[in-house]
């Protein structure tokens, strides 16, 4: 087999990067990047066979860990009926069952293909159902990379330093109007200013994409409140969040215990299971909106394909309190044993952490972190040390800084133990 720099340099030169997505290439920490063969439970192998506990996770489907022998189980029966039909079959249906039952407000619930056309035909429909053009988002929220959606993203747009991205046009740029998260006074005013011709405002359940930012007390029951009472819409992305963590809102704290839903939602990631399924879901009567019930076009030779259907109703029907439980008990523990490690090291820093779902910064102990500007104005170029000390010590980490860290019900005491041990080393490598 060869190596990974034998790998990335043919990589290289066949594909901008060498990867398809640019996180991937290692740009903001540096060095080669592991090209990986195999997954399994917390694991991922790589080309040289290095094993690493994976904190990656597949950016956030695998909930269960890699391989779940259920999940493949489930795939393979699919599989065995045929790879794709382009046509209804029983299994879309059981997996929107799946959703309707969990998400309160998923009245009804439409298939695609990734989290990007989740949110790129969410924002369509809510301009379609309202007649309107302007969609508000949050500086730091990452909603895929549709056009009108990249301004002022988080996620890899902010692990390159962008400000959006070339290629999106000023007029699709104009329609998207960019406000601080957590900033409740701007929101007031910009409804107060352009409150009838706002189609929506769309913003993560919890921001976890410029590090894991958690909403103030009240700011989502505010946009809910504000879009409720203008007539515009609210589209809460749970493309991250979905059936990852409990406090997001679908079947937790903000929406339903304060007694409000979202208009529209979007989910990804863990809905597939590992395999390229994504969805939007919302009130009945927006939903009518959409082809062919309605105007709203949205199709997709992909969408609802048996085996992501498969794969996602497996991954749903597993995903117990128990494994939720599992997963936060964990991830507190990595978390504390963070700080910890940091605090000897005399690193200055904060974790932002919402249920399972968790992030650190450096350098910003004082002000903590509440939006973008905050987010940006960290140490990260302390990350790119830190970051090669745990690959040494076989723990596999998102390569930036503004990723969160996600655990899976497979990160048993023995992986979570083995990021345990690596974390002083990797803090003093930050210190220096
Ligand atoms: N929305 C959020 C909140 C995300 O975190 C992501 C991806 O990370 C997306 C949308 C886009 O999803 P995808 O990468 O499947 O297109």
């Amino acid at each position: 087999m060869p190596t990974n720099q034998q790998l990335f340099d043919t990589a290289c030169d066949l594909m901008p990067g060498g990867v398809n997505s640019p996180v991937r290439a290692f740009g903001s920490v540096g060095g080669t990047p592991a090209f990986i063969v195999d997954a399994e439970g917390p694991y991922v192998t790589d080309a040289e066979g290095t094993r690493y506990v994976d904190l990656v996770g597949s950016w956030g489907p695998a909930l269960l860990g890699h391989r779940h022998p259920e999940v493949t189980a489930a795939v393979h029966r699919a599989v065995d009926h045929g790879l794709g039909f382009g046509a209804s079959h029983p299994d879309e249906t059981r997996l929107a069952q799946l959703v309707r039952t969990r998400v309160p407000g998923a009245e009804m619930i439409r298939m695609v293909s990734t989290g990007t056309e989740a949110t790129m035909t969410a924002v369509r429909l809510a301009r379609g159902a309202t007649g309107r053009n302007l969609i508000v988002k949050f500086a730091g929220c990452y909603h895929g990379h549709s056009d009108g959606l990249l301004a002022a993203a988080g996620s890899g747009v902010a692990t390159m330093g962008l400000p959006g991205s070339a290629g999106v046009t000023e007029a699709q740029a104009s329609e998207t109007i960019v406000l601080e998260y957590n900033d409740a006074a701007a929101l007031e005013q910009i409804f107060a200013e352009h409150g009838d011709s706002i189609a929506a405002v769309i913003t993560e359940a919890t921001p976890a994409n410029m590090g894991v930012v958690p909403p103030a007390a009240g700011f989502n029951a505010l946009i809910r409140e504000l879009t409720q009472r203008h007539g515009a819409l609210m589209i809460f992305d749970e493309v991250m969040t979905g059936f990852r963590i409990t406090e997001a809102g679908y079947w937790g704290a903000s929406g339903r215990e304060e007694g409000w839903t979202p208009d529209l939602f979007t989910f990804g990631k863990v809905i597939g299971g590992g395999l390229p399924t994504a969805a939007l879901a919302g009130r009945r009567e927006i939903m009518e909106h959409l082809a062919p019930t309605g105007p709203v076009y949205h199709a997709g030779t992909l969408s609802g394909n048996p085996v992501a259907m498969a794969a996602g109703t497996a991954t749903l029907e597993h995903a117990t309190a128990e494994v939720y439980e599992h997963i936060d008990a964990q991830a507190a523990a990595v978390a504390s044993a963070l700080g910890s490690a940091l605090e000897t090291a005399g690193v200055d820093h904060s974790i932002q952490k919402v249920g399972s779902l968790f992030s650190f910064s450096f350098g910003t102990s004082a002000g903590g972190v509440h939006n973008y500007s905050d987010a940006q104005a960290q140490e990260s170029f302390r990350y790119g040390a830190f970051f090669h000390a745990m690959l040494q010590a076989g723990v596999f980490l998102p390569p930036s800084v503004f990723e969160a860290w996600f655990l899976s019900a497979a990160h048993d005491d023995a992986a979570v133990e083995q990021i345990i041990e690596a974390l002083p080393g990797a803090a003093e490598a930050a210190a220096k």
